[in-house]
């Protein structure tokens, strides 16, 4: 009996055997596979981080200590830990401590706030809430005393630097912890929960499952061709499911280091130069990096970049091709499917799609928006997909998960998809979106959160949210407000800090109108309001379709 039974939807037992005898699917705890690297690669870098480095024989003593040290608190197998951190070493020997105790990662950002954390700690019944001292956006360790007060589930502050600087204890008799708990944990049992940008006004949480989220990863580095000499540069949130997926889980699965830099390049790009990174992944917020001067000292040994979070222009492609570094894209979510352009796709394929999908099991159907009819290759449709790391299902949300799946278990990403074969390569293209959220830097903000939230303001009537377009970070979010008298952007801010909501998600632009448009069917016409900002402010790079 595991405690999340009756809460999350489990792959059916069927596929499951399937995955398995495929040989996808291990039969390891996510903590037991990182001891299994370690023992194999003890002596080479696991992590080169702006702030410290550490081996994988190093990680591998270290989290058992932490994890020791975690369970004497009295924590149990199961407990959900939010974790509110930014990129750092002792963010990944937290990650991997905390696993090791059989705890269960949230995974919230450290610019959440009072709104969010107050939701998702409920949702998950939080036990813990790791913070960092002097994080980005204020102390967050006052700021987890205050949410424990409300919380009355949230029994543990752990603050990162305390938790794993120094843990003391016998590594031996940890190690012996360790082996216990993860003996009675279930590989096909929830190890994560990932939060979804959604679709809805109330965030959403994923469920992941030891062995289908270290195959996730797995099956990531294989595709890219990595080895123990591979080392990956991450730039972006590393607590991000694209954060575990393609840089800690991925690099760790074969051997290999992870180079943890943070999304300021004027330290990201020396340590990478420093560090000899042979990968990098670059979100939208870094399309520009190539005209960063430390640019090209830092792909001096690059051979792999690959480009991810909104549509690559195609001058960016060719100026890193005019600089020799050979491109490819990644499209990947916290529900599951990856596809991405490995080594050998053609030029065209890499320049202008996503590429394949990860994995030999993964099926994909492009749909009619909001339809059960497939598209025709070439058109463009929704992209639905089921697969050994795709969810079955978000925790408690049975009556959106109705909406969000297929009856037959697809999942409906949202994104507006293509696809195009080329030189007989089945190749996905990405569209648009019909999901109605805004993409700023790789952080998204769902328009229906920020409208009830603006819906709140006693002086506001009626909203609408919508996407305008930014060349740094793609979009940001302008509201459309009809208001009893005027209504300015002071006036957002000062109710948004009122409500405790992460700064990310306040409107950056008010529209003041007598009235929002309507469609002929009365629903909000977004599509005009999109055109009009996108008009109004010029036009960006990463503008939806
Ligand atoms: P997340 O779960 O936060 O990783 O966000 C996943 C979403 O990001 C997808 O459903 C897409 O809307 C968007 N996304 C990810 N990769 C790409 C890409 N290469 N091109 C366009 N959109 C992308």
């Amino acid at each position: 009996m595991n405690r999340w039974d009756g809460r999350v939807v489990d792959y059916p037992a069927e596929t499951v055997r399937r995955y398995r005898e495929a040989g996808l699917w291990g039969t390891r705890t996510i903590a037991d596979e990182l001891h299994a690297v370690a023992a194999t690669h003890p002596d080479r870098d696991a992590v080169a981080a702006h702030d410290g480095r550490i081996t994988f024989g190093e990680l591998d003593a270290r989290t058992d200590l932490v994890a020791a040290g975690l369970t004497a608190r009295g924590l149990l197998p199961g407990d959900p830990v939010l974790f509110q951190v930014t990129n750092r070493l002792d963010t990944v020997v937290a990650w991997y401590g905390v696993l090791k105790a059989g705890l269960v990662p949230v995974c919230t950002l450290a610019a959440h706030r009072g709104h969010e954390i107050g939701e998702i700690s409920r949702r998950v019944g939080a036990v813990a809430h790791l913070v960092e001292a002097g994080a980005r956006g204020g102390d967050l360790v006052a700021f987890a005393a205050e949410q424990q007060r409300d919380h009355p589930t949230l029994r543990h502050l752990l603050v990162l630097h305390e938790l794993v600087a120094a843990p003391g204890g016998d590594p031996a008799a940890a190690r012996a912890t360790v082996e216990g708990i993860q003996r009675g944990l279930d590989p096909d049992g929830v190890a994560v929960f990932q939060l979804s940008g959604g679709t809805t006004g109330v965030p959403k949480v994923i469920p992941r499952r030891h062995a289908e989220y270290w195959y996730n990863s797995a099956a990531y580095a294989r595709s890219w061709g990595w080895t123990p000499a591979t080392r990956v540069a991450h730039l972006i949130p590393v607590i991000h499911n694209a954060g575990i997926v393609c840089a800690v889980h991925a690099a760790h699965s074969v051997g290999a280091c992870v180079v943890l830099g943070t999304a300021d390049l004027d330290v990201s790009l020396p340590l990478m130069a420093a560090e000899r990174a042979t990968h990098v992944l670059l979100g939208h917020a870094h399309y520009r990096a190539a005209a960063h001067p430390g640019f090209g000292a830092a792909t001096a040994a690059v051979t792999q970049v690959v480009l991810s979070g909104a549509k690559v222009p195609p001058a960016l492609f060719d100026e890193l091709e005019r600089r020799g570094l050979w491109s490819g894209q990644l499209f990947g979510m916290g529900e599951g499917l990856f596809l991405t352009t490995p080594p050998g796709s053609p030029r065209e394929a890499r320049a202008t799609t996503v590429g394949v999908p990860l994995s030999p099991l993964d099926e994909i159907r492009v749909l009619e928006p909001g339809g059960d009819g497939q598209v025709p290759d070439g058109e463009i449709g929704e992209l639905c997909c089921r697969g050994p790391y795709t969810l079955r299902g978000y925790v408690d949300a049975a009556e959106h998960n109705a909406r969000a799946f297929t009856p037959d278990g697809f999942y409906r990403t949202g994104d507006l998809a293509a696809v195009r074969e080329i030189d007989g390569l089945r190749c996905v293209s990405i569209e648009g979106r019909i999901k109605d959220l805004i993409n700023r830097g790789g952080e998204k903000i769902n328009a229906e959160e920020v409208e009830l939230l603006l819906l709140r303001h006693p002086r506001i009537v009626a909203v609408a949210v919508v996407a305008m377009p930014d060349p740094r970070l793609g979009e940001r979010t302008c509201a459309y407000v009809v208001a009893d008298g005027p209504f300015d952007l002071a006036d957002a801010r000062a109710h948004f800090a009122a409500l405790d909501v992460a700064k990310f998600k306040w409107p950056e632009r008010i529209e003041q109108r007598d009235e929002i448009p309507r469609t002929q069917v009365g629903k909000t016409d977004k599509v005009r309001l999109q055109a009009e900002i996108a008009a109004l402010v010029g036009p960006g790079a990463g503008v939806r379709a």
